[in-house]
């Protein structure tokens, strides 16, 4: 995760990023224009507020009588999110996640949260045989993701030598005295794939907790919903197509505490010699994913989405189906990084999603 920046109006925010951030458009009012017009195309959109957070957009949306509450939402949803990246920002020296890192090999304390995300990311770690791991940290300091001037491919050894220093399980968290610990030294937990979900989750809490009962929020493309987006109805979230940022090639229904997120390889990707490099990168070969350009799943919360995608994204369409068995709540859209797109889903995604786009839809397995 990234710096804190400051909080912006929706409209500087649309301006300066785009209609969204990830492969999710959000169609519920003036986020997404032509989409919003084309599903809601009502007088009465939900209210949103939108601002940057982690680096990424953030907004909560609100209906029905929550809209009169939005401003209230707003500001516990940017409160907790600040506290959060405090806690787990990569960028921030002074977080625990940094402190962590820099005294692998050490138990360091650590509050409540960073325990729970820790336990989570061993948890997500050990259920996705190791495709999810946020351990992949000297990996993706080797790759140089995020910091794109300083990009270089690396050798082999190099990779060897990163690959020695990474591993779930080699993350503890002790039950007696709220410490942590990375058991091998230069280890360096890297919260990218799992703290905007579990930010998420944490946030939602707390708007339910308060009574709100119609609200969305999104965290770069991590988002949780309940109740309803508009006359009664589920939240619209629009799936980008990876090949052309302007088009959706469907919308998912989303409601009753369900969350959804995205990984690809369209949005944050380093270039070298024409040939693109993911952000996400496939724990056994040490090296970015190749041959996928987006995964979109839905789960009963947004840690389980956020992780569950970055998984499968590593582990493709044909081990992800396998995986995804082990998750029977989560379903998942996969887009391989291949023209012309062909959309590979979940068997049951029918359920809560539309397509929208002349494409060809293959159903997996069940
Ligand atoms: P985004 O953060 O863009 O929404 P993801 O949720 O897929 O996308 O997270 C990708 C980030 O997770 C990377 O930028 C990196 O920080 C981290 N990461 C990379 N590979 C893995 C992996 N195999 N498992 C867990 N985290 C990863
Ligand atoms: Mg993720």
């Amino acid at each position: 995760m990234n710096f804190p920046h400051p909080s912006s109006s929706v409209e500087t925010v649309s301006r300066r990023i785009g209609a969204g951030s990830r492969c999710l458009l959000k169609l519920t009012g003036h986020v997404c224009l032509t989409a919003a017009l084309l599903i809601t195309g009502c007088a009465r959109a939900p209210m949103e507020r939108a601002w940057i957070s982690m680096a990424t957009f953030a907004s909560v949306s609100a209906s029905g009588d929550d809209a009169s509450r939005i401003d209230k939402a707003a500001s516990i949803v940017t409160a907790e999110f600040r506290r959060l990246e405090r806690l787990w920002s990569n960028y921030d020296a002074r977080s625990e996640v940094s402190i962590l890192n820099g005294k692998s090999g050490s138990e360091v304390p650590v509050s409540p949260e960073t325990r729970d995300l820790l336990l989570k990311s061993r948890s997500f770690g050990e259920a996705t045989g190791g495709t999810f791991d946020p351990t992949v940290g000297p990996l993706v300091d080797l790759w140089g993701i995020g910091k794109k001037e300083t990009f270089a491919i690396p050798s082999d050894e190099q990779i060897g030598e990163a690959l020695k220093r990474c591993g779930w399980a080699n993350i503890r968290v002790s039950g007696e005295d709220d410490t942590a610990s990375l058991t091998a030294e230069g280890m360096a937990f890297d919260s990218g794939g799992i703290a905007k979900g579990l930010a998420v989750d944490i946030a939602y809490d707390k708007l339910m907790k308060e009574g709100y009962q119609n609200v969305m929020i999104n965290l770069g493309g991590n988002m949780r919903c309940s109740g309803s987006g508009r006359k009664g109805k589920a939240w619209n979230i629009g799936v980008r197509n990876p090949f052309d940022g302007g088009k959706i090639v469907g919308i998912l229904a989303v409601t009753d505490g369900r969350a959804v997120a995205t990984s690809g390889n369209y949005e944050r990707f380093v270039e070298k010699d024409g040939k693109r490099y993911a952000h996400v990168i496939d724990p056994t070969t040490g090296r970015p994913v190749q041959g996928m350009a987006g995964v979109t799943v839905i789960s009963p919360t947004a840690v389980e989405a956020d992780a569950l995608s970055t998984a499968l994204f590593v582990a493709g369409v044909k081990k992800g189906a396998e995986l995804l068995a082990l998750f029977p709540k989560s379903k998942a859209i996969f887009i391989e990084d291949s023209e012309p797109l062909v959309l590979k889903m979940s068997a049951g995604m029918d359920d809560c999603f539309t397509l929208t786009d002349d494409v060809a839809v293959e159903v997996l397995g069940p």
